[in-house]
């Protein structure tokens, strides 16, 4: 039995009935973390010792027979913007390489609670300002399947790591498509909840309206088995919604007959390569089989998606990193005043594209402006909404290609910002209705990179996501490929 291809649900269950012991399943996934993480850049930072001592207590637990957690052993990597008791959560920048935080936030809290074992701190661009992880302020993640292309981002460490089997279930966040976009650049399984559905507490804010926290792994099943863990409501968190939290595994193995998805006929324009079309077409007819009927459905105001966005994210960043000033959580550059001391520190510990951001937001946000940039792309965004409820109206799941393309090189978009924001065009519609998505994978194009499908539903339906996504997966093979 190799562990590290074993799903979570498989590596739970074996746990439990004690054919591996949680502290071999930790030091397994540590021991590759060691050997792969300098080739594949997944991680910053990693929970050795904290790691092992809570192995060690499962294994403990299992042993005088008391009643394990739904997580048991799972090693779990979390994204570096989200804070970890007595663990370096720097947000993949410099700005905070040396901030430990004092608390756990209320996700990984639940984790711990439920068994799982923290083994360490993924990479991501600075702040969840990107899409490929070039932005981090320290090394870029690989792709695994390619190390000249970039495994998406922001959460791009979190996707490599659970690609590249130096996790099995990682946790991302998404604002503008950071969980789904680097699922689909790795092969790998990505949900980004509804909006509310799981506790940001604890996570680092870049645009708060948009920020939603969730699991990246191999299976639907998994990310099923995950979200009953980290879902609803948190006191901590006012956004959190206090809607019941259903049981995402109980509908997995339901047939999808009479189930009514929407083929997006915006999100297959000019810009969509043929392969990710032909494989997106293909997965269509896989789930005609399995009983859904399809239907063309319009979401027309999308196509202004990225222009509310890139307004809404920086307005909202640009405030939300007002706070990293040199007086707390931060470094600190050497100034004669209190004002230079500001300066000096913004100016010297915020790389480039976080400092396009507040640049981006403070002017839109400015006297005189408001008006014509954040109040404008809100009504947008309200029209983007009542595109998707439309929608709803008719059908249960919306379906369409992830990303346009597949993932990029290394320095492709470097020249171009609006290139690289354009990665996100299928994606940032979903965190602007608050709606949740999913990525999974559905074919490779001729050069062996991964392709993802994209599945949305209404809001707190992720269990209709997570059931057409389990039922595809029964058919197809895509989410078992592992790079070499
Ligand atoms: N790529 C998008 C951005 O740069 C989305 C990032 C995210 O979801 N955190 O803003």
């Amino acid at each position: 039995m190799q562990i590290e291809n074993l799903s979570a649900v498989e590596i739970v269950a074996k746990i439990k009935s004690g054919e591996v012991t949680a502290v071999q399943c930790a030091e397994h996934f540590l021991g590759r973390t060691g050997e792969l993480n300098d080739a594949n850049g997944a991680y910053l930072s990693t929970c050795d010792a904290a790691a092992m001592a809570a192995a060690e207590a499962v294994d403990a637990d299992r042993a005088v027979g008391k009643t394990l957690g739904p997580l048991a052993g799972l090693p779990v990597a979390v994204k570096d913007g989200i804070c970890t008791r007595d663990q370096t959560t720097t947000a993949g920048s410099k700005m905070l390489s040396k901030f430990v935080p004092s608390y756990d936030a209320t996700i990984v809290q639940k984790l711990k609670s439920a068994g799982a074992i923290v083994i360490g701190k993924t990479n991501m661009d600075e702040f969840a300002m990107g899409s490929s992880t070039e932005s981090s302020a320290y090394f870029p993640a690989k792709n695994p399947w390619n190390h000249d292309h970039v495994p998406g981002g922001s959460s791009g460490g979190s996707a490599t790591a659970v690609a590249a089997a130096m996790a099995p279930v990682s946790i991302g966040s998404d604002t503008g498509g950071s969980i789904r976009q680097p699922a689909s650049f790795c092969g790998i399984t990505g949900l980004k909840p509804t909006y509310g559905r799981v506790s940001r507490f604890g996570l680092i804010a870049f645009a708060s309206s948009l920020d939603q926290i969730g699991p990246m792994t191999h299976t639907a099943e998994d990310a099923a088995l995950v979200m009953q863990t980290i879902a609803g409501h948190d006191p901590r968190d006012s956004t959190s919604a206090v809607d019941a939290v259903p049981d995402f595994s109980a509908t997995l193995n339901q047939r999808l007959d009479g189930v009514k998805i929407g083929v997006c006929v915006d999100h297959f324009g000019d810009g969509v390569s043929e392969s990710v079309r032909a494989k997106v077409d293909a997965a269509i007819e896989v789930l005609k089989a399995l009983g859904a009927e399809t239907q063309e459905i319009q979401l027309p105001y999308t196509k202004y998606a990225i222009a509310a966005y890139y307004v809404i994210a920086p307005c909202e960043a640009s405030s939300n990193l007002s706070r990293f000033d040199g007086v707390r959580y931060t470094n600190r550059s050497a100034a004669a005043n209190l004002a230079d001391m500001y300066t000096h520190t913004r100016g010297e510990f915020f790389g480039n594209e976080v400092k396009n951001r507040i640049l981006l937001g403070t002017y839109a946000l400015s006297s005189g402006y408001y008006d014509a940039y954040y109040l404008k792309a809100s009504k947008v965004r309200r029209m983007i909404k009542n595109d998707y409820d439309k929608a709803f109206a008719s059908v249960d799941l919306i379906l369409g290609p992830t990303v346009p393309s597949t993932a990029f090189k290394f320095g492709e978009h470097a020249a171009d910002p609006i290139a690289m924001y354009l990665a996100d065009i299928y994606t940032v519609s979903a965190n602007l209705a608050g709606v949740p998505a999913i990525s999974i994978p559905c074919g490779f194009d001729d050069a062996q990179l991964p392709i993802g499908l994209q599945l949305q539903a209404n809001r707190f339906n992720e269990s209709a996501i997570l059931q057409a996504a389990h039922q595809y997966q029964t058919q197809t093979d895509f989410h078992l490929r592992r790079p070499e």
